[in-house]
């Protein structure tokens, strides 16, 4: 049976993605199965509820199907460590998935929180100070703060989007500092849409929808982070876009994130998409060398640490990912150097970072390169691989087996097999030959260097 129960969970997670997998189904424990009777435990009532009413059906339906005619008739689901509460279960043809959670046993009563509950705690390194501005956020960085001066909501919502680790969390924690600094009274909630949706369950539960409906809508600025988690969760989508709109309607401000922008939001009610667009929409893009060397420039000096400046320039070139990779890069050459007394240099810190460079190596593969150089120079991709030795074709490809030295940490021999099985001393001669034209003609110098820049970003 335990065999038949991983498979079981392989099938969830593939069915419900790593996420839900994670907070909902992992913890989930298969305690007994007999006399066609299966018995699964989780750790807490609260887990029992939504599992029960959220993916149970599914369970047990899988459950089934994996064992045939010997599976369970009825699976039910019990708190770990026993708070006696009676377990839920899905029985033969009673589909516990739409069945609403038992309330029955919820204490009434349920004191009131205030916002500082909410609110997750602000971190305090986030504040606009410590907001280094380029050219990819300063759009962004510009709205928020317009936010975060103005009395009145200058656009409603603010709508931040862009990948992970930009600065997103980093300048709805600004905006906050600021207000709070500025007057201590206006109240601000600022909470992920994950926690959102916690608390809307938890008000559903212990039906105080009230309470949970007055918090909300009593504040002078609310800032939702991730919004995207809410995507294809149909009911905290319809809470959330009337909080929203109660908000907006009374002109206090609300600011949203998310990893994308209204539009491309899938799993999001139409309508709710179209009004987060309404206000002001800023995105944050990736970062650009520049930043990436202010931010680690300014990150060393408050760490106070003897970094030399070839080491930094290596790590803004190198680490392309996001900036909370590059702060953690940054840090764990520090806390290296410190535990083993070593000076920070360079091979100290390829040697540290070898892992998180190789992997943000493999960002740009040498097929890219090959494709981006034959679109630039406007030759076939085939002219990369082929025997041809007209300059035409020649000297595209030895650019492009430059800009593969460069770019990835393939050798010498690696990158010539990659073009057309060529010996490791031609891929060589094609670096060198880049280099020479490099320094005697500058606009193919800037050529090189922009095809450089466009595989990089
Ligand atoms: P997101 O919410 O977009 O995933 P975060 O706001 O959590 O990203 O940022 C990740 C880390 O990078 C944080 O430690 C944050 O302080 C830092 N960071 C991001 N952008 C900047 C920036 N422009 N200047 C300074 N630190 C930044
Ligand atoms: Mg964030």
């Amino acid at each position: 049976m335990s065999a038949d129960w991983q498979q079981v969970r392989d099938k969830l997670r593939a069915e419900f993605g790593a996420a839900a997998f994670k907070s909902w189904l992992a913890p989930i424990e298969l305690d007994s199965f007999a006399d066609a009777r299966a018995v699964i435990s989780v750790p807490t009532r609260f887990m029992r509820d939504w599992v029960a009413r959220h993916y149970l059906g599914r369970i047990t339906q899988l459950l089934r199907d994996g064992t045939g005619d010997s599976g369970p008739r009825t699976v039910e689901i019990i708190v770990r460590g026993g708070v006696a509460s009676g377990p839920v279960s899905a029985q033969e043809g009673f589909a516990a998935a739409s069945a609403p959670a038992p309330t029955r046993n919820a204490p009434r009563g349920n004191p009131r929180r205030s916002h500082e509950d909410v609110s997750a705690p602000l971190d305090p390194r986030f504040t606009f100070d410590n907001f280094i501005v380029g050219k990819s956020n300063e759009f962004a960085y510009a709205a928020a703060r317009r936010v975060a001066e103005a009395q009145t909501a200058p656009f409603n919502p603010l709508f931040l989007y862009g990948g992970v680790g930009l600065g997103k969390t980093h300048l709805m924690h600004a905006i906050a500092w600021h207000i709070h600094k500025a007057d201590p009274n206006r109240r601000v909630i600022s909470l992920s849409a994950e926690k959102f949706m916690y608390q809307f369950i938890r008000a559903l539960r212990f039906q105080d929808t009230m309470a949970f409906k007055e918090q909300f809508r009593s504040v002078d600025v609310l800032m939702i982070d991730d919004v995207q988690f809410i995507s294809g969760r149909e009911t905290t989508q319809e809470e959330f876009f009337h909080t929203f709109n109660a908000l907006v309607d009374q002109n206090r401000q609300v600011v949203i994130s998310a990893d994308k922008s209204p539009s491309d939001l899938e799993g999001m009610e139409e309508r709710l998409r179209s009004r987060l667009g309404w206000g002001l929409v800023a995105d944050i893009h990736q970062t650009d060398y520049e930043l990436r060397l202010s931010i680690l420039q300014s990150k060393a000096e408050k760490l106070g640490s003897q970094i030399p400046p070839k080491v930094l320039e290596f790590l803004a070139h190198k680490i392309t990912s996001n900036v909370r990779e590059l702060e953690g890069a940054l840090n764990r050459v520090v806390a290296h150097s410190t535990l083993v007394g070593r000076d920070i240099s360079l091979e100290v810190t390829q040697e540290v970072l070898h892992d998180l460079l190789r992997a943000n190596d493999r960002r740009v593969t040498i097929e890219e390169i090959q494709k981006r150089v034959a679109e630039h120079f406007n030759v076939r991709i085939a002219d990369m691989h082929s025997a041809r030795r007209a300059r035409a074709v020649a000297r595209p490809r030895q650019v492009a087996m430059y800009l593969a030295k460069q770019l990835t940490s393939r050798s010498l021999p690696e990158i010539g097999r990659k073009f057309g099985g060529r010996d490791h001393t031609t891929v060589m001669h094609a670096v060198r030959k880049v280099e020479e034209l490099r320094s005697a003609d500058s606009s193919f110098s800037e050529d090189v260097e922009l095809l450089r820049r466009m595989l990089e970003t």
